[in-house]
């Protein structure tokens, strides 16, 4: 699972302490309950219909996008469609390769194991892994120094699901080792306003369909922070004794949580302020940005800048970040180059 975010931040797509209740309510449990994601879907229901007909276990399967589009959700509905456990850990809770082999070896015939942010796996337990999915076969060093030997373990056949936000940081062997690979995208805005209404169903409570939307609109375009801010709105809906979340009601709670209209948070227009006001507009590297903000490379890169992008407001070019004009005119400030145009 991934690691408890520190900043307690809204708007994040990662998980936080109160998620995991959260997710347990409303986490969709079969591939029909899951919302969007239409082509992973397609190719999923072929996959997993082939494998059945072979009446062999699944290929190991990778699942990449920005955290909180349904990653780990997705894991536990392939275990579920293909009727077997799933054992849950991530990369960085895989410290040494007795972890990981304590693990493998407790699998059974048919097991998913789930391994989320798996870019996060150090080199040593890498190697561990690859013989694991391809020959399913544990080597296991026996001794030290020149009497040292290895011996080789049978394992069952498993089926490993790595998740990552980082697709470019998974070294090339590993990725090579997943039969198939699916990215999640961002959802549109009427697979958000679906979920919400899905969640505010198993909330137990009703929403307006203007509520939902601007929700909808607010959410980063991922589920998890639709859930965050609708449990919000619940207790607004709950405080006012309200029978039902209206637009008035959301917009209350949604402003009281400093998320603007289009879901931005405030690291989000420092990181473009500050590549505005300090490196003029880019390109900047994202180490001189984080440590502007004193913020670490890897928040800004793996959950800030993947909904900025997808926004339009920045770019990442191969000298670096640069601001568009869409976030210029977002933020209320001048656009350069128009400022150039008018003065000539
Ligand atoms: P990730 O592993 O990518 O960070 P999760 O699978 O933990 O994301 O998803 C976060 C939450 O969002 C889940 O608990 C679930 O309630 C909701 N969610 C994710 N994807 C969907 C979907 N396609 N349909 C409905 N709800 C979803």
């Amino acid at each position: 699972m991934a690691k408890d975010n520190p900043t307690g931040r809204l708007i994040e797509g990662e998980i936080q302490a109160e998620d995991k209740l959260l997710d347990k309510q409303l986490r969709p449990r079969s591939l029909k309950e899951y919302i969007g994601q239409e082509q992973v879907k397609d190719n999923l229901k072929i996959f997993l219909t082939a494998a059945k007909q072979r009446g062999e276990s699944i290929e190991h399967v990778l699942l990449y996008g920005p955290p909180g589009l349904g990653k780990t959700t997705l894991a536990y509905i392939i275990a579920n469609e293909v009727g077997t456990n799933i054992k849950v850990t991530s990369g960085p809770a895989i410290e040494r390769a007795g972890d990981l082999a304590a693990i493998l070896t407790n699998l059974e015939a048919g097991d998913v194991l789930f391994i989320d942010e798996i870019h996060r796996l150090n080199k040593v337990i890498e190697e561990v892994l690859y013989p694991a999915m391809e020959d399913f076969a544990l080597d296991l060093v026996i001794g030290k120094g020149p009497s040292a030997r290895t011996v080789r373990l049978d394992l069952p056949h498993f089926t490993l699901i790595g998740a990552t936000t980082r697709y470019h940081l998974l070294s090339g062997p590993l990725r090579n080792r997943f039969g198939v690979t699916f990215r999640l995208n961002f959802y549109q805005p009427k697979e958000m306003i679906e979920i919400i209404n899905r969640s505010a169903r198993l909330l137990g409570f009703p929403i307006e369909r203007e509520a939902a939307e601007i929700v909808a609109h607010r959410s980063r375009a991922t589920p998890r922070v639709a859930n965050r801010l609708l449990k919000r709105v619940r207790d607004f809906v709950q405080v006012k004794a309200e029978p039902r979340a209206t637009l008035a009601l959301a917009e209350q709670a949604l402003n009281q949580l400093q998320v603007d209209p289009l879901g931005l948070d405030d690291l989000d227009r420092q990181i473009l302020r500050v590549i505005i006001e300090k490196f003029k507009g880019g390109p900047v590297g994202v180490s001189s940005v984080a440590a502007a903000l004193q913020e670490e490379a890897a928040t800004i890169e793996e959950i800030y800048e993947p909904f900025l992008m997808q926004l339009g407001f920045l770019q990442r070019t191969p000298r670096g970040r640069t601001v568009t004009q869409a976030a210029y005119e977002h933020l209320g400030l001048a656009v350069p180059g128009e400022q150039q145009t008018k003065l000539v």
